[in-house]
């Protein structure tokens, strides 16, 4: 690998000597070299490049449209600063180089060696490539050099691994201006725009030709720069057509009339080839390798190349002919497309109009083709990620004003792709309507509604929603109804069909054409269906609701929540009892238990209840809640007389004699088990059992002295007679 690098790429490094300018004869090789590094070709001591004029221009020129403040580059740069390089510097540079890094596309990192140095007087910065290769593998161009980024880039390889691609020195002594924004005061200069100048040199923005004073060379020993290749004369000579070291080259260099023949750069001119600087008299550092002064003059969007900057001028932007020179150059900016066309905008979903903002969302569905992939797309002044085509954009907070729209698009990093597309489709119709629920009542199933705003208008869109069943208004009005401004209106919803448990439970929403809950409304119990939406939308607190019957009235003056409604309390009432275990008849007293489930609503505070004269305290052991006010008791009766009989259960309540009911037949008591010798019910067993079991004696059928309960009364019954005689049975 490092073999083929070797045979494919010559490689040099620039040395830090600054050599003096040759007077006659060819310069050497290292004359070249060290002319090509103090200009690079900017700013360098005996022949300044760019400039400063020390006259205050009172210009600025704007960041380039594709540029996206703090967005990604599309290449990595990593800048190492050398000692003293100060903090706000840094930051002035990086913002240069977030706007090259944006719009330039390399996988290889670009890394730039930053130094803060004491320069000649009068130089603001200078810079330049670190090293050049040629004949590398993508190279664009046969016995070219490329500057190391490019042809990092290029080749989709480090050439030269470890090394720096550019180097830039800013002068130390210039009185900067730090700031991002292009206001650059007057006496200071700019440090946003200088940087990207230097940068642009390091990238590329670099011809090879020198003067001697009398004869021009080109190429660094033999071999022309890349730029070279793209400067021709006004009769479209190629510069690289004189020979090297002839006073025909060196009158070409002089000539005031070179310019840049590449399709890209030209393509960006709106003046013709760009015309770049070539003074009657060399102007070593800055002729040939800039954009000529007064054709790119201060404050026009091309003039950052130009070798002169005042004070008080700020170019933010590379401008279209330096980025068409760095296309022609090889830069990939293949990100932005020539051939970007946007075909059709057409309209997508419309949702319905906000009444809030008599506002609505419609969906535009973009086709485009050869789109550019940063920046964005702007769709009627909103701007929205690029996605592929068809894309669909959404347009929020549309006027509703039932007018046909037209849809202007176009991509911020390229905006001369951009169509509008006459009424495109049509706004959606104003409205207006601000309701209220103002009672409702589930039991008759009629809800009153009143429409709070100022002005009239249908209730298309609005909805009734409770418990998942919905109901449209429009579908409860007469067709074509207008709610007029400050009415009330009430509707009958027939179908619904609200939920009652133990008291009324359930829940209202009043939906608008956007499916925003605007009112809420819960009773009975809490967490239906749309109570969290409620409580989204901050009109309803979580699991709140109206404990009590309806109707449910709106008493509130505009907020929301359960304090704002009135309503019918509960009233206490046992709505419903059953029998739970019943015990077996205990042997020895004859006596059972039974257990007792009652439904209770709301019953009185004191917890006192009554069961068939059995006193019990509600509380915690004995209760559990059931729905809303609904509880659960749970309470068993005891030392009942196992009689066989049906009971009746009488409830009452010791604080609130109104509140009781009495159940008919809740339980049945187990058959009698205790004395069942005494066959004459006499209260003992004695004698006279004895007397009824002889004179039944023989008995097979409902006989009362069977009390062996084997259904014939005989000896058996006597000797059972005998075994608990003389016993007492009360
Ligand atoms: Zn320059």
């Amino acid at each position: 690998m490092i073999q083929r690098l070797l045979i494919y790429s010559f490689f040099l490094t620039f040395g830090g000597v600054i050599w003096g300018q040759t007077h006659f004869g060819p310069p050497s090789l290292q004359e070249k070299i060290a002319e090509h590094n103090l200009s690079k070709t900017c700013h360098s001591g005996s022949n300044p490049g760019l400039i400063g004029t020390g006259r205050d221009a009172f210009s600025k020129v704007e960041p380039p449209q594709w540029f996206t403040p703090g967005a990604d580059r599309m290449s990595n740069i990593v800048v190492s600063y050398s000692q003293g390089f100060p903090e706000e510097a840094r930051a002035a540079l990086e913002y240069a180089l977030d706007i090259w890094g944006q719009i330039l596309n390399s996988e290889i990192t670009i890394w730039v060696n930053a130094n803060w140095g004491t320069l000649n007087t009068g130089v603001l910065a200078q810079a330049g490539p670190e090293t050049l290769h040629s004949n590398f593998p993508g190279a664009t161009s046969a016995n070219k050099y490329f500057p190391g980024a490019l042809a990092n880039a290029l080749s989709v390889s480090d050439l030269s691994p470890g090394e720096p691609d550019l180097n830039i020195t800013f002068g130390g002594e210039i009185n900067w201006y730090f700031g991002l924004d292009g206001n650059t005061p007057g006496g200071k200069y700019d440090f946003v725009t200088v940087a990207l100048h230097e940068v642009s040199h390091g990238l590329g923005f670099i011809g090879s030709a020198t003067h001697n004073g009398n004869s021009g060379f080109t190429g660094v020993s033999g071999t022309p720069l890349i730029y070279d290749v793209f400067v021709e004369t006004s009769d479209g000579t190629s510069i690289l057509s004189f020979n090297s070291g002839t006073v025909d080259l060196g009158e070409a260099l002089e000539s005031d009339a070179l310019f840049w023949n590449g399709a890209e750069g030209w393509a960006n001119s709106t003046i013709g080839r760009p015309r770049l600087y070539a003074p009657p008299n060399w102007n070593g550092g800055s002729s040939f390798s800039h954009l000529r002064e007064n054709t790119y003059p201060s404050g026009t969007e091309n003039s950052l190349m130009t070798p002169f900057l005042g004070t008080a001028e700020a170019i933010h932007s590379p401008g279209p002919v330096t980025e068409g020179m760095f296309k022609d150059m090889g830069w990939s900016m293949d990100l932005i497309s020539e051939n970007c066309e946007i075909l059709s905008a057409v309209s997508g979903l419309q949702l319905p109009c906000n009444p809030e903002t008599s506002t609505y969302t419609q969906q535009v569905v973009i086709t485009y083709e050869n789109n550019p992939t940063i920046g964005v797309i702007v769709v009627n002044g909103t701007t929205h990620t690029i996605g592929s085509s068809p894309q669909t954009v959404t347009l929020v907070n549309q006027p509703a004003d039932g007018l046909p729209v037209d849809v202007e698009v176009y991509f911020t990093s390229q905006p001369d792709c951009i169509m509008t597309f006459p009424a495109a489709y049509t706004a959606i119709d104003p409205c207006c309507l601000d309701l209220r629920i103002l009672e409702v009542n589930p039991v008759t199933k009629t809800i009153t509604i009143n429409n709070m705003g100022n002005c009239d208008d249908g209730l298309d869109g609005f909805s009734l929603f409770s418990d998942f069943s919905e109901v449209d208004l429009v579908s409860l009005v007469t067709p074509g109804y207008v709610f007029i401004a400050g009415e009330t209106l009430e509707v009958v919803w027939s179908d619904w069909d609200p939920t009652f448990l133990y008291t009324n439970e359930g829940e209202l929403s009043l939906v608008n054409p956007v499916n925003q809950v605007i009112d809420y409304v819960q009773w009975g119990s809490p967490n239906h269906a749309a109570e969290l939406n409620a409580v989204a939308n901050n009109i309803w607190e979580n699991h709140d609701f109206i404990a009590g019957e309806p109707p449910f009235i709106y008493i509130g003056t505009g907020g929301f929540g359960v304090a704002e409604w009135s309503f019918v309390p509960y009233e206490c009432n046992v709505i419903e009892a059953s029998a739970g275990a019943t015990s077996e008849c205990d042997l020895n007293s004859g006596l059972y238990t039974q257990e007792i489930n009652l439904t209770l609503l709301d019953p009185p505070a004191s917890g006192e209840i009554t069961l068939n004269g059995q006193g019990f305290l509600l509380d915690g052991d004995n209760t559990s809640s059931l729905s809303g006010a609904a509880i659960l008791a749970t309470l068993t009766l005891e030392d009942l007389v196992s009689d066989g009989l049906t009971v009746d259960l009488n409830v009452t309540f010791v604080a609130d004699d109104a509140c009781g009911a009495v159940f008919s037949e809740v339980f049945s008591a187990p058959e009698i088990c205790f004395c069942l010798n005494d066959a004459n019910f006499d209260g003992s067993i004695n004698v006279g059992d004895i007397l009824l079991v002889l004179a039944e004696f023989s008995c097979s059928a409902g006989c009362t002295a069977d009390v062996t309960g084997d259904g014939n009364v005989n000896v058996s019954d006597l000797l059972s007679i005998l075994a608990e005689f003389g016993q007492s049975c009360i």
